[in-house]
């Protein structure tokens, strides 16, 4: 059976999400929060709540002790990550399991072995899935990173072995750059991620960020939910997503889903889970990282295929096999997100303040997962995604349309937010027509722009 009570170590819309998958599941919830999210929606909806210490993460949804308590305390059986905060965390994950606690992810060895990028790039090398030309393991210091960077051809990109969120990342354009961005890079990640060490791969140009959802039980068995096109960015971070992809070829497809299945073999991943990959134009895939956890965008994959991914994590945890194989799926229509931040549309300057109305039409085809309400303080301290809205059409054109009146009829007044900037993507020709690379949106912005102050 399934877990009876499960406390969800998270904030937000993610853990508004967790409740309503545990709700079907007929779990009790528990939420924690912060001394600044007494009035959150996830503490008001789920059916216990307690709170773990002052507003910074670092003292409450990153308290490990507080939180261990609290699932204590309560009686809870298992904890729900969501993302960030202590979900990539493989000690939380042992520390977890160590109380008796079952963590809702993969098992601390698993996320350690994917957890470091340089490792988890020399074990897709092992395993026989490409990855982008570039360092063995880490680059020691600048003379190796020089050499490397010669044989590699610039540009090149340094990245930080224990990154994420696209921090503690450097393009290098020629060897004059080469020493600062290879000192910046090391104090960037040092400070983000507390270890220094740094990788290099030759910087693609337009490429394509593809991911592959993946879902693997206790007993061996594992499906991929098909891809996810995230080549929507601003500064290496994900604004759009969609699925399917408008470019992969049933063919490229299943080579894709069937290289990411390789990886979680070989390191013995339990859970849903995504591994992430770039498409160069010639339709050659690389494999760049792994994330262990729910992601922000497994919503669309859920519309394309009817699957809850969240219940099934939960269902994998408590040690039910997964009930289909790989034959058994497949992919239903179009589903496209629009991640709608806190910050103004065009300086991307977060913007903290009251909500003062909030109105969201659920209308046909399109879910918004959101913890907002009004009136409602968004908090500083945390990030500035304020709701999700994902839309579903027979095919993609009918979902951008969906998509588009969606936005029209949400109306979030007394912050700003990003809303103006999603409806110029959405109205742009080449968004249009699935003709863009991870560079598209800060190369079609200032065109954007005017075209938004014009009307
Ligand atoms: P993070 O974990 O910080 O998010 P990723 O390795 O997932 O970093 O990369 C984030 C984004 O950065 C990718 O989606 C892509 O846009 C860009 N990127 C990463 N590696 C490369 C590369 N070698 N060439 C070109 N772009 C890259």
């Amino acid at each position: 059976m399934v877990f009876r009570k499960v406390l969800i170590a998270n904030r937000g819309e993610i853990a508004v999400r967790i409740i309503a998958a545990c709700r079907d599941l007929g779990i009790r919830t528990v939420a924690v929060y912060s001394e600044a999210d007494r009035e959150a929606m996830h503490v008001l909806l789920a059916d216990e709540a307690i709170c773990v210490g002052p507003p910074p993460a670092t003292e409450s949804y990153l308290n490990i002790p507080n939180i261990i308590s609290a699932a204590e305390i309560t009686g809870a059986e298992a904890i729900h990550p969501g993302y960030g905060f202590l979900s990539e965390n493989a000690d939380f994950a042992e520390i977890c399991e160590s109380c008796h606690i079952r963590f809702i992810g993969p098992p601390a060895t698993a996320i350690r072995k994917m957890g470091d990028k340089a490792q988890a790039r020399q074990l897709a090398l092992e395993v026989g899935v490409p990855v982008i030309p570039g360092s063995e393991g880490t680059v020691e210091d600048e003379e190796q990173a020089r050499k490397l960077a010669r044989k590699l051809g610039y540009p090149v990109l340094l990245k930080a072995a224990a990154g994420g969120g696209g921090k503690g990342m450097r393009i290098v354009r020629g060897e004059r750059e080469l020493e600062t961005a290879f000192r910046t890079a090391q104090a960037e990640a040092a400070r983000a991620f507390g270890r220094p060490d740094l990788y290099m791969e030759k910087y693609l140009i337009e490429p394509r960020h593809i991911e592959v959802q993946v879902l693997a039980d206790a007993y061996g068995n594992a499906v991929y939910l098909f891809e996810r096109e995230c080549s929507i960015q601003r500064r290496h971070q994900k604004v759009i997503e969609e699925a399917p992809s408008p470019v992969l070829t049933p063919k490229l497809r299943q080579e894709l889903g069937e290289a990411a299945l390789r990886l979680v073999r070989a390191v013995g991943y339990v859970n849903a889970g995504t591994l992430e990959f770039l498409v160069d134009r010639d339709g050659h895939f690389y494999f760049i990282e792994a994330n262990t956890r729910i992601q922000v965008e497994h919503p669309v994959t859920e519309m394309i295929t009817g699957i809850d991914i969240v219940r099934q994590q939960i269902r994998i945890a408590a040690g039910e096999a997964l009930p289909w194989t790989q034959a058994d799926l497949q992919i239903r229509g179009h589903a496209i997100e629009c991640r709608v931040c806190a910050e103004d549309p065009w300086t991307f300057m977060p913007s903290a303040g009251t909500v003062t109305r909030y109105i969201a039409p659920q209308t046909f085809g399109v879910r918004i997962d959101t913890a907002l309400y009004s009136p409602y303080r968004v908090p500083p301290y945390y990030d500035s995604l304020l709701a999700k809205v994902i839309a579903w059409g027979e095919d993609r054109a009918e979902a951008i349309a969906r998509m588009a009146r969606a936005l029209t009829l949400l109306r979030v007044e007394g912050i700003r937010t990003n809303i103006p900037l999603h409806l110029q993507i959405l109205e742009d020709e080449a968004f249009h027509q699935g003709r863009f690379s991870t560079q598209y949106l800060e190369s079609v912005l200032p065109h954007l722009q005017t075209v938004a102050s014009s009307k």
